[in-house]
């Protein structure tokens, strides 16, 4: 495993390209946000960069994450957690239960299932509609001609208000295409949340107006298939 000095100086390498993207972009390096994707990193992999102030982590499982966050939470304030993998609406009441914001919001019957688990708990997670910016089928998201639709599904008939939308393009085409795509459908709705910028594009992503950067091999190092 990666040692944490090693986190620690990835993760402040990452912090200044951040404030140089968005220096560049002439925007306030405060206005976007490092969710450090944890995805399966253990607990002593995740502790240094608490140490190192990070607040806000990404995970991609949600047994995974409640395996390893309700204790880690316990060791520090102020953690906010993100679900940014594909979520079944049989797991929507442990996410709830379990996530600060949610970035894979993609179809009726999740937007349905996390309605009634809001009305149930009285936790309000912040939610993000997946785009499928690269209409490919494996992939989650709702395709780009699709969203105007679905928002209003998700406001008119579940009462539900999407805060942003959310999108990871497709691995062999230049990112930025996308990102201008999910950017323009944002302003169109008035969003004010962008996901968008992993660690191999994040600083184009943040030039083209990702308020929340995924960053995870960056800073832990790169992943090992889950055993
Ligand atoms: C794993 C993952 C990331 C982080 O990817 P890196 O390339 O390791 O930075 C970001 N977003 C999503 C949706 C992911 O699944």
């Amino acid at each position: 495993m990666i040692d944490p000095q090693t986190v620690m100086a990835n993760l402040a390498e990452v912090r200044a390209a951040i404030a140089r993207a968005a220096e560049d972009g002439e925007r306030d390096p405060r206005s976007v946000a490092l969710v450090a994707v944890s995805k399966t990193i253990p607990p002593e992999g995740i502790r240094p960069a608490i140490a190192a102030g990070q607040r806000v982590f990404g995970e991609n499982y949600v047994q995974e994450a409640k395996a390893k966050w309700p204790a880690l939470r316990e060791e520090a304030e102020g953690i906010e957690l993100h679900l940014i993998g594909p979520l079944q609406s049989n797991k929507a009441r442990e996410a709830v239960e379990l996530f600060d914001v949610i970035h894979t919001l993609d179809r009726p019957s999740l937007a349905a299932a996390l309605a009634r688990e809001v009305q149930r708990s009285g936790r309000h997670p912040i939610l993000l509609v997946q785009v499928n910016t690269g209409e490919e089928p494996q992939k989650g998201g709702v395709a780009p001609g699709a969203v105007d639709a679905f928002l209003a599904e998700c406001r008119e008939t579940h009462g539900l208000t999407v805060a942003g939308l959310m999108c990871i393009p497709p691995a062999e085409d230049p990112p930025s295409a996308h990102f201008g795509l999910l950017a323009a459908i944002a302003r169109r709705h008035a969003l004010p949340v962008l996901s968008m910028g992993m660690s191999a594009d994040y600083p184009a992503a943040i030039q083209m107006g990702a308020t929340h950067v995924r960053v995870g091999s960056a800073i832990f190092g790169a992943r090992r298939p889950k055993g």
